[in-house]
């Protein structure tokens, strides 16, 4: 452990532990079974951790959502992206009447919703608004919505004419809206490309102030890059404790697998990362909950931990050889999954370039 936990972070990782190997592990992975683990998530007190308090969740701290997400990936098992509720989001703390129409069905699983940030290359203009009366007047496009398809609505950056860029509600079923193509990536999720043609939306559906919705998109990206983080530590622990038993298992020989010197320096290459970006994980989660801004601490964080588990399951690969590149093999399953996040949420280049700039031209940021 890179971090001495305290007694009841201690239980909730145990928690954690058991729920992945007496439930998780032993489920099939179709989605009929999401509805299982979500059930027992409930009743282990794990799916609220991401609820605010005024809507019966527990608030978890960032902490202790770490040592959660940490621990269910450390087993590698199926649907952990079921075991905890949706959270509010970039609709946090807004007031009526989006808490009623948006944010409560949301939270109780009545509605779901999707992110609409990036925008395609090509694109004329950026998604635009002009507010006519009580109407705000959409025109524009989201190139990369997850979940898209299935959304009841788009939390989409929208850049109101007089007053900035601002978060909106953009209810899919209002005329306008259309899906331009539907589409799935390397990890197996689904995601759409929007149109708006002169959507109208209800004023209130402007999320918080007008002209403020960057800060509020980038709380919320975040948040998820502290998850990413988080996740892909508790992957890079799954594969370091599979690349134990296969380099003491023997090979042809007789001789353990792991008695070879380049084997070995590999494999402790591994582990000296793992713990490199377990370190930084912790550290970072105990600073966003100490209140401090900790915008740098995610970037850095999030970069290091997904290119890292990205070369760690390199490395096991490599070192495991053809059978790993077997389709249904773990570890070339979980290539797929984890190269995504070197792009979502912020691609690596572009998070090293904000944090150079934010300290050579900004003079902001403490790593
Ligand atoms: C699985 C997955 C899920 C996603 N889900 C969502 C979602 O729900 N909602 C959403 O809005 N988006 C989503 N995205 C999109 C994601 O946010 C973008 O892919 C990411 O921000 C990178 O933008 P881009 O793809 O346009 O690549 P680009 O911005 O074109 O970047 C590609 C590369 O070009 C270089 N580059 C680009 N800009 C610069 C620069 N200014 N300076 C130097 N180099 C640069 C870098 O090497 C960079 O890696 C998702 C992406 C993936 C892969």
């Amino acid at each position: 452990m890179p971090e001495t936990l305290s007694k009841e972070l201690i239980e909730l990782k145990e928690t954690c532990n058991t729920f992945a190997q007496d439930t998780l592990l032993n489920l099939p992975e179709d989605p009929d079974s999401r509805e299982t683990a979500r059930n027992e998530s409930k009743r282990l007190g794990l799916f609220m951790m991401t609820q605010p308090k005024q809507f019966g969740g527990t608030e978890a701290t960032q902490l202790e959502l770490t040592v959660a997400r940490e621990t269910l990936c450390s087993h590698n098992a199926p649907h952990v992206d079921s075991v905890f509720g949706p959270s509010p989001g970039v609709l946090g703390g807004v007031g009526e009447p989006l808490k009623s129409t948006h944010l409560s069905p949301l939270l109780n699983g009545e509605k779901r919703s999707s992110f609409g940030f990036t925008e395609p290359d090509d694109a004329p203009k950026p998604t635009s608004g002009k507010i006519e009366g009580e109407t705000l007047v959409v025109n524009g496009q989201k190139s990369y919505v997850t979940g898209g398809a299935d959304a009841d609505f788009i939390n989409a950056l929208v850049h109101i004419e007089d007053l900035g860029p601002s978060m909106v509600v953009v209810d899919t079923d209002l005329d306008g809206v259309n899906i331009d193509k539907k589409f799935s990536s390397l990890d197996g999720s689904h995601h759409a490309a929007f149109s708006f043609k002169n959507v109208n939306i209800p004023s209130s559906n402007i999320i918080g102030e007008p002209g403020k919705g960057l800060p509020r998109a980038m709380r919320q990206i975040g948040d998820t890059r502290l998850l990413f983080a988080a996740q892909a530590c508790g992957y890079m622990i799954w594969v370091i404790n599979f690349l134990t038993e296969h380099l003491k298992s023997e090979d042809r020989s007789g001789e353990p697998r792991g008695n070879k010197d380049v084997v070995r320096w590999h494999y402790a290459n591994a582990r000296i990362k793992a713990y490199a970006a377990r370190s930084m994980l912790y550290r970072t989660a105990r600073i966003a909950d100490s209140g401090e801004n900790a915008v740098n601490e995610s970037m850095a964080t999030k970069a290091f931990a997904t290119e890292t588990v990205g070369e760690i399951i390199d490395t096991g690969i490599q070192l495991v050889g053809g059978a790993a590149l077997v389709d249904t093999h773990p570890l070339v399953r979980l290539y797929k999954k984890v190269r995504a996040w070197r792009l979502a949420e912020g691609a690596s280049d572009i998070i090293r370039l904000n944090i150079g700039r934010g300290i050579l031209e900004l003079d902001k940021g403490r790593i």
